[in-house]
């Protein structure tokens, strides 16, 4: 199997107006499985399609296992993808698709490649769909059709764009543990592009968050969620979304505090999070997850701020509680804090959970510019 390096990957298109992906350095370890998460249009399937050799990159390199592919031809690369449409000829049987890329790609005599096909479709459980065209499958047994394809190809690296999206929830849970599973049995290193933040992070070993074309943050799923280098990735990686409020810090060097007006918000951040840092005055926007909030149902005196109930949604585990602080300010408490609509509350925030973000780059103030460098490295 292969390891992936994409250096300093770049695509423009209609004369280099648009910037789709912009100087991506990414390395997928041998194995190792990848989701490339970001919102429509930033460049993840461009950059997929680089990989498979779909596409020509601008300037910059692929390489597998540090041989540069760059110029090689799709066909000639030990890659198979799996799309979003499944990809299958109408007119051929699941046998003849499954086949096909065989037939294509390798000098097997066809008993081999039955042989290997009957082999793939036993194991993904499709033997007794062989004989049937792909309109006479559900989306589910396409999909597994169009994966089974994929791994009877034996390749060393497997593409996925956005696979699951035709397929409704529950078989798209069944399905994502059923491709992961494939990739580490067989050992084969992933790239798995999705728009979903909960796939990519229910799905990779690593996610690679993109935004505009550009590379925001590489790391474990963990890893991102409770240390997103900027407002984009925190606002993007987790569901519900963090809450932002933009607030005003005043600070000596020592001692730090959080204020905004409109709110009421006034938070003391203790020394450990102002001492040795480049915490500096100024405006900031202030980042709480709605499980770091604790909702009292009456107001102490001592908390972050107070503020009214606007509704509370009840998910059986756990009340969602709306604020009414900026457009949606949501809080996640324990089912017994069951305030009414109306009601006012004491919300404080979790100190080791506040994230503070730089107004204009909206970087994370409390990593060093080096832990923000090593985010995407
Ligand atoms: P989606 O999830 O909507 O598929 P994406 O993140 O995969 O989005 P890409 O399809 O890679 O994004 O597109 C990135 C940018 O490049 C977009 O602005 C898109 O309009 C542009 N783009 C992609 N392909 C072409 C093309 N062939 N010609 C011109 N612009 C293109």
């Amino acid at each position: 199997m292969a390891d992936v390096t994409l250096d300093t990957l770049r695509k423009e298109f209609d004369r280099g107006t648009i910037v789709a992906v912009d100087d991506i350095d990414l390395e997928l370890e041998d194995g190792e499985f990848v989701t490339v998460v970001g919102p429509s249009g930033c460049g993840k399937t461009t950059t997929l399609r680089m990989v498979a050799g779909l596409e020509e990159p601008t300037s910059g390199a692929v390489r597998f296992d540090g041989e540069d592919v760059t110029d090689i031809h799709a066909k000639d690369r030990p890659v198979a993808m799996v799309f979003q449409n499944y990809a299958l000829y109408p007119h051929k049987t699941v046998m003849e698709n499954m086949a096909f890329g065989l037939k294509m790609s390798t000098d097997m005599t066809k008993e081999q490649r039955r042989e290997r096909v009957t082999e793939m479709a036993e194991m993904m459980g499709i033997a007794d769909l062989l004989d049937d065209k792909p309109d006479e499958l559900s989306g589910g047994q396409k999909q597994r059709v169009a994966l089974g394809r994929a791994i009877a190809r034996e390749p060393e690296v497997f593409l996925f764009d956005e696979p699951l999206s035709n397929l409704d929830a529950k078989l798209r849970t069944e399905m994502r543990a059923e491709i992961q599973k494939l990739q580490k049995e067989f050992g084969v290193t992933a790239m798995y592009v999705t728009h979903d933040q909960e796939e990519a992070m229910t799905m990779g070993d690593r996610l690679a968050i993109l935004n505009d074309g550009k590379l925001q943050q590489v790391g474990q799923p963990t890893e991102v969620y409770e240390n997103p280098v900027n407002k984009f990735v925190a606002g993007f990686i987790g569901s519900p979304s963090m809450n932002f409020i933009d607030v005003d810090v005043e600070t000596d060097g020592t001692t730090a505090t959080i204020r905004d007006d409109e709110s009421g918000l006034a938070f003391e951040l203790s020394g450990e999070y102002v001492t040795g840092r480049d915490l500096e005055s100024g405006p900031y926007t202030l980042g709480i997850r709605p499980e770091n909030i604790v909702v009292k149902e009456a107001p102490t005196g001592d908390e972050t701020l107070v503020s009214t109930v606007e509704v509370v949604e009840p998910i059986g585990s756990d009340n969602y509680i709306h604020l009414a602080i900026n457009d949606d300010f949501l809080a996640r408490s324990r089912p017994d804090i069951k305030p009414e609509t109306g009601d006012e509350v004491g919300v404080t925030f979790e100190e080791e959970h506040i994230h503070l973000f730089d107004a204009e780059t909206g970087e994370d103030v409390f990593l060093s510019d080096e832990e923000i460098a090593a985010a995407v490295a």
